[in-house]
């Protein structure tokens, strides 16, 4: 049967839409007995690559994804992956570089490959099931009846990792489970002296090179971590509204729409936004959940990333605002304590760092 399709190997960068949609990508295209050929994780040298192609005032992101293409075409990849998404709800946009990748790409690498570059856009009516038709055609295939199959396949995995890794299992150990068709329990919850929500893309998140790591370098501050893999999306639509904002952008969900459902929950002690120098949509969402913080008195922290970010300035600022945000619960602590009526010989203790109830000595 492949030997009737176009091309039988298509290249996906591990970038942008990736972060999100892998596991749908990879269910639909192996189930078309198409092969999957990833390009790998992103490094300084991945960075170095996609910077040489595109101006620098674009967006961070943007240059990574251009990295990872030229790694693809390194790889020997003849058709690469590129779709267009314009939109993922009726006037629910994506900002104009993530709507023109296929232009970017076309314009600033010069080389001998295809792009598979199917639209999404379902402001103009063009929904999942035109993008998968158009992506298969774009490969030579024709045959409906193995297209709704395939979008099974891949609305299966998609759906398996998002369930682990809503379950509180880490991004990487869902997503490898998920392409091999496995499930894993939740871990026990560990209870942790800190929460703090991170809102970024995906795409910045979740690539450890990008984000250097964060949720890792806050993990072993004894912080737990929440993002956007622990709201459902419609959850974080609906507290968009419940704090009287409109959602515009595609992405929102992952940063207003997430600090938004834990905003109210009331159930974080800070929140850190993770966004790209120079995004726009970015700096418009950052504003309006400061504006929340304050009225909701969350302290926030805001960290803006490109390709000169370096490691040790980024770790003194996360430490910097997780003791912040010891101190500040050390005192609401302190303030709510009440001295026992019943059990005189209960007192508090103040030790010099730490606040906690015991009895008389
Ligand atoms: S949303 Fe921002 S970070 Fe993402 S591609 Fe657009 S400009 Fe870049």
């Amino acid at each position: 049967m492949n030997a009737k399709y176009k091309y039988t190997k298509v290249g996906i960068p591990r970038a942008i839409s990736y972060y999100n949609n892998y596991p749908f990508y990879f269910g639909f295209f192996q189930s078309l007995g198409i092969e999957v050929v990833l390009s790998d994780k992103t490094t300084t040298k991945t960075i170095n690559a996609g910077c040489k192609q595109v101006v620098s005032d674009t967006c961070l992101p943007i240059k990574v994804y251009a990295g990872h293409i030229i790694n693809l075409l390194e790889k020997g990849c003849k058709a690469i992956f590129v779709p267009s998404i314009q939109s993922t709800g009726y006037k629910i946009n994506n900002c104009s570089k993530i709507r023109g990748l296929p232009e970017i790409i076309r314009n600033v690498i010069s080389a001998d490959f295809v792009m598979i570059e199917p639209t999404l856009d379902k402001t103009e009516k063009i929904g999942l099931k035109d993008f998968c038709i158009e992506t298969a055609n774009l490969l030579g295939i024709t045959d409906k009846k193995a297209v709704k199959t395939a979008m099974k396949a891949g609305w299966k995995m998609y759906n398996n990792f998002y369930e682990m890794a809503k379950s509180g299992i880490p991004y990487q150990t869902a997503l490898t489970n998920a392409l091999e068709g496995k499930s894993v329990k939740k871990p026990v919850d560990i209870v942790k002296p800190l929460s703090i929500v991170i809102v970024g893309h995906g795409y910045n998140l979740f690539d450890e090179r990008i984000s250097l790591n964060l949720i890792n370098k806050l993990e072993k501050l004894d912080v737990k971590v929440y993002t956007s893999l622990d709201v459902y999306p419609k959850e974080a639509q609906k507290s968009i509204k419940a704090l009287g904002e409109v959602q515009y952008w595609a992405n929102e969900v992952e940063l207003t729409g997430v600090a938004a459902y834990y905003l109210l929950k009331n159930k974080i002690d800070g929140i850190i936004a993770l966004s790209a120098f120079g995004c726009g949509p970015d700096s418009l969402m950052v504003d309006e959940i400061a504006y929340h913080c304050k009225e909701k008195d969350v302290p926030i922290m805001h960290l803006t990333i490109d390709e000169h970010t370096g490691e040790a300035g980024f770790i003194t600022r996360i430490e910097a605002f997780v003791d912040m945000l010891v101190r500040k619960k050390r005192m609401i602590i302190g303030k709510n304590i009440k001295m026992p009526v019943k059990h005189p010989a209960e007192v508090i203790k103040i030790e010099k760092d730490k606040v906690c109830v015991g009895k008389a000595v």
